[in-house]
């Protein structure tokens, strides 16, 4: 479980703020929920046969002996609040939320223990419109974040329960021929969760799917109709992606509509933003019967792209504006100097020199802070109400100014200077 130190920050607030933002004008709206959830709610919402419930996740009895789960997805925990709180019975929910998630796995470049995902479920809507705006919202995403060139989106439908049994029977029939051949995950999927063996990585496995039967040929006119009705809207929308007829998505609740946002600049963890259609899910819980889809995006993962791509370079860091030293003499009065400073220019950053020193050692300190402005408030300046503003980062002369003009300069100046390097 990582730690995010303070120079990383900045680039978590930028892409926070950015989703934040995106979701909002589609017309989203935040959810917040709890990291524990009943350990009940995952096995009956993921499925006894995933990675997930298998063996990622964090399960332990709290003090009453009852089971619980740090939440390994979003997805459960926002269904199960939607229902709780008759959500549903309103006719369309648009959902947003973010923050950690957790689950036991080998650590590695864009895998860790707690990562933190940015997700977002709609509720109340069965038709393909939704799916593909879903798809233009991540797409602009990306344009927003400098990123596109990097990402490529990957599409299956995995069509209706009926067509997904058919096809699952037809699977089974043809890969129990093979059944010695197949890799020991794939051996096991058979008999539990054959739909996962598609996207198995071993060699062999590869080879004998190649003439597998074909999903596709198993949609009946529901899936199809949807499918077609997607990539329709996208095509006019021009959001590209690629067909991939193995993505099958490791959780069970999916149906028809699932992808996946992968990039080659990620390494062995492709995929930045994963997610479907979930239709069955929210009746399977108990609920009344709701068409559903989301998403969940990697924000690690997509931090990783923002760096590769350079776009994290240029955001804002945070660095003060302005950076105030004191002589000692009057070191006094430097606290109700930055007060007037800070009451006439509402988002001043400004830094003040604490702990004293010379004024050569605090204009060092100045420098070192990142600050485009030192306010140097000398004897002279403390007795007529004024400030020397010197320019740290341009060749201007130094100003004496009264303390007003002193704000009104900061005030015109610094949104400006505000370096983001
Ligand atoms: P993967 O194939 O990488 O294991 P997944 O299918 O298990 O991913 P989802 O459950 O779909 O992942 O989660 C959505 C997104 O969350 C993923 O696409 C990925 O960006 C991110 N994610 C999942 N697991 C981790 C992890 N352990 N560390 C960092 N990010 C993760
Ligand atoms: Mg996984």
């Amino acid at each position: 479980m990582n730690d995010i130190l303070p120079e990383e920050t900045p680039a978590w607030r930028f892409l926070e703020a950015t989703l934040a933002d995106l979701l909002t004008e589609y017309g989203y709206r935040e959810i917040r929920l709890p990291l524990l959830e009943s350990t009940e709610l995952f096995r009956r919402s993921i499925g006894e046969v995933t990675d997930i419930v298998e063996k990622e996740m964090y399960t332990f009895a709290d003090r009453n002996g009852d089971s619980v789960t740090l939440r390994p997805e979003g997805t459960a925990g926002c269904v199960r609040a939607a229902a709780q709180h008759g959500l549903l019975r309103e006719s369309v929910q648009r959902l947003w939320y973010r923050g950690p998630m957790f689950r036991h796995e080998r650590p590695q470049k864009g895998r860790l223990r707690q990562f933190h995902q940015f997700g977002a479920e709609v509720f109340g809507l069965p038709g393909p419109d939704i799916d593909a705006e879903m798809l233009a919202m991540t797409d602009r995403l990306w344009r927003r974040l400098g990123i596109h060139d990097a990402l490529e989106l990957e599409l299956n439908s995995l069509g209706t329960p009926e067509s997904r049994a058919a096809y699952r029977a037809a699977l089974v029939a043809y890969l129990s021929e093979y059944r010695a051949e197949l890799d020991e995950d794939s051996q096991r999927r058979l008999d539990t969760n054959p739909l996962r063996i598609l996207d198995s990585k071993a060699e062999r496995t590869q080879v004998l799917l190649a003439d597998a039967p074909a999903l596709a040929d198993h949609y009946d006119d529901e899936s199809r109709r949807h499918f077609a009705g997607l990539r329709e809207r996208l095509d006019t929308a021009g959001v590209r992606y690629r067909i991939n007829p193995r993505l099958v998505r490791g959780l069970d609740y999916y149906g028809k509509t699932v992808f996946e946002w992968t990039s080659d600049r990620l390494g062995a963890q492709a995929t930045a933003c994963a997610g479907g259609r979930f239709d069955g899910l929210i009746e399977q819980l108990g609920d009344r019967p709701t068409p559903a889809i989301g998403f969940g995006i990697g924000l690690e993962r997509l931090l990783l792209l923002l760096q590769a791509t350079g776009g994290a370079e240029s955001v804002d860091r945070g660095l003060p504006d302005a950076y105030l030293v004191a002589a000692d003499a009057v070191a006094a009065t430097a606290l109700p100097v930055a007060e007037r400073l800070r009451d006439a220019v509402p988002d001043l950053r400004l830094q003040c020199h604490c702990g004293g020193g010379s004024l050569k050692s605090q204009l060092k300190r100045a420098d070192r802070s990142g600050a485009a402005f030192a306010l140097i408030l000398g004897e002279e300046e403390a007795g007529s109400g004024s400030l020397t503003l010197k320019y740290l980062r341009e060749d201007r002369p130094q100003q004496r100014l009264a303390l007003e003009e002193a704000a009104a300069v900061l005030g015109r100046e610094c949104a400006a200077a505000r370096r983001c390097v």
